[in-house]
């Protein structure tokens, strides 16, 4: 059985660029709705005593998609922090210059992929095996592990995410995500 994380910080510890009222419903609600409903299709299944990895890389249908939104969401909040590192150690920029350029340009193009996201679903900075760096926008829940490629950093672009605080402007939304994303934790991952 899975339990919903506690955020690493409190409710109001982002805002005024993540609110309150957002974190509440999006991590109380939503993120405990997807830990309960997986915890209820689990049972009976070859996934009972699976761990979220391994039904990201195995489940079809109902377990999968809560599933991996569970693990979606954990990998998600943990990456904020009130006072967040601004930029990524020595050896993440080396790999964002050589493949993006710069952080700035790394940050538009992250930026352009999470706007133009159609419907719901995540944009994803992804490492593959060979170490090279890649933008990828994914559907619902679906997840870059599934595809062998290990994520660092996501940007949840559901309209739950964002339309509390800032309605239907998701370039608003993702404008304030950088205010709060802390760098140092998507280096330890890299
Ligand atoms: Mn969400």
């Amino acid at each position: 059985m899975f339990t919903l994380p506690p955020l690493p910080y409190a409710y109001d510890a982002l805002e005024p660029h993540i609110t309150r009222q957002t974190l509440e419903f999006h991590h109380d609600k939503h993120h405990n709705a997807y830990v309960e409903k997986v915890n209820g299709l689990i049972k009976g299944t070859p996934f009972e005593n699976a761990n979220l990895e391994t039904i990201i890389k195995d489940a079809d249908g109902g377990i999968f998609n809560n599933g991996a939104q569970v693990w979606n969401h954990t990998f998600y909040f943990a990456q904020f922090d009130p006072k967040p590192n601004t930029t990524p150690g020595a050896a993440l920029t080396e790999a964002i210059h050589r493949d993006f350029g710069s952080l700035k340009d790394f940050k538009e193009k992250f930026a352009d992929a999470a706007a133009t996201l159609f419907g719901s679903g995540w944009a994803w900075l992804v490492v593959d095996q060979d170490g090279k760096l890649s933008i990828l926008q994914t559907s619902n829940a679906e997840n870059p592990l599934r595809k062998g490629l290990k994520p660092l950093l996501t940007c949840d672009v559901w309209e739950h995410a964002y339309y509390l605080d800032v309605q239907n402007k998701r370039p608003a939304y993702i404008e304030n995500f950088w205010k709060v994303l802390d760098w140092k934790k998507i280096e330890a991952r890299f």
